[in-house]
């Protein structure tokens, strides 16, 4: 991480934000529980600050996608719990990619709750419990439509005739996931919500697990007993086809500013950067921010994107190249434009959303493509 002094540019990110986005969601759902999807070092924003302030905040239940940030997380939430945490309140971390063979006594070891993706998968768990002759503890996905990860249908049905392969298995919660939730209208929506239940109702009872983000704006009937939102704690949209519309209900937590580098005067016909893309129409002012592509500016916001200087767009002409972008301040108010100024690239002015259309991907891919280059500032998230 850069010193700030030094750093062409600062990434400020809200932990008071991610924890309001967290109890707007937790209430928004009680009497289910809302867990914290925390995976890719929490969206990119850091996970060493982001779960102990989601910890204090009363969150005691996280997803992570691998077992090396489950057991790094758990070092992280032990070390942020007081030492009188009760039993009761220890936090629950889940892997959603499960327990590779070989990996099992880490998983024990760590005090984690892998999720079970297939027969075989389920087999093993069963088998280590055997072995340790106590019950161990797991969540079980059901594919309902998403063709990635969990039992597919076929499996289910094994399943549910031959349930003795639950044998040893402290079942946590049937899980599923939405393919399409942040598009309400989707009819896959609640074709997977009634092949959930219909599965959900051949098998033992345990809790249910099934909404992302978006899926918990679908309604209740999506949310189950834990609802698993990762992107709107960090202040996605729940319906990013929509942010015309629709004000996000989700605090903004990230602010991105890049500092101007340099500025300069162009003439009509001169053209800006790599490929000569860009060609001024007129005589334009051009300032160069020092982020690029390497610092997760996507290459794909060339000519596309737009920063926010003192109020004023400034879209970015040219390619985004390595370490620098090419804005136009033609627009924007002469006493705001010198070496050292700060462009907003995210921030209110600029929600992730929109930056992520202007790229042509999703917020999702912002945030988690956000550089280690950045002077990094994390606001709040002192004890609730
Ligand atoms: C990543 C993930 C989530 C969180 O999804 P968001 O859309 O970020 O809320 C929930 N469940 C599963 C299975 C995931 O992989």
């Amino acid at each position: 991480m850069a010193e700030r002094t030094l750093a062409g540019a600062i990434l400020t990110i809200d932990l008071d934000a991610v924890v309001a986005n967290w109890r707007l969601l937790r209430d928004r759902v009680a009497p289910a529980t809302c867990a914290a999807v925390v995976k890719a070092d929490a969206y990119g924003l850091g996970v060493d600050h982001v779960a102990p302030a989601l910890l204090r905040a009363g969150c005691r239940r996280f997803f992570v996608a691998t077992g090396e940030e489950a057991i790094a997380l758990r070092k992280l939430l032990v070390d942020a719990s007081d030492q009188q945490t009760e039993e009761s309140a220890w936090p629950v971390i889940a892997v959603l990619g499960g327990v590779l063979p070989g990996v099992e006594a880490m998983f024990i070891a760590n005090d984690l709750v892998p999720v079970l993706n297939s027969l075989d998968d389920i087999a093993m768990w069963s088998a280590e419990a055997g072995k340790r002759g106590r019950p161990l503890p797991a969540i079980i996905h059901l594919d309902t439509g998403m063709s990635r990860l969990g039992l597919p249908p076929g499996e289910v049905d094994v399943l549910a005739t031959e349930l003795e392969r639950l044998a040893g298995i402290e079942l946590h919660a049937w899980m599923s996931h939405l393919a399409c939730a942040d598009e309400p209208e989707h009819s896959l929506n609640r074709q997977q919500l009634e092949e959930f239940e219909a599965a959900l109702a051949r098998l033992p009872p345990a809790p249910t697990s099934f909404a992302n983000s978006s899926g918990i704006f679908l309604g209740r009937a999506w949310h189950g007993d834990v609802v698993r939102p990762g992107v709107a704690l960090y202040g996605g949209h729940p319906h990013p086809g929509r942010i015309d519309s629709e004000p996000n209900p989700m605090a903004q937590v990230v602010h991105l500013e890049g500092r101007i580098l340099q500025v300069r005067e162009i003439d009509r016909h001169r053209t800006v950067g790599y490929g000569a893309s860009h060609r001024a129409d007129d005589r334009r002012r051009i300032a160069t921010v020092a982020a690029g592509y390497a610092d997760g500016l996507l290459r794909s916001m060339s000519n596309t994107g737009s920063g926010v200087l003192s109020g004023a767009r400034v879209p970015i002409v040219g390619r985004v190249s390595m370490d620098l972008i090419t804005v136009d301040v033609t627009d924007a108010p002469d006493a705001a434009v010198y070496p050292g100024a700060k462009v907003t690239l995210i921030g209110d002015d600029a929600p992730i959303d929109v930056v992520a259309r202007d790229a042509g991907t999703i917020g999702y891919e912002v945030l988690t493509a956000l550089g280690r280059r950045y002077h990094r500032v994390y606001l709040g998230g002192a004890a609730a």
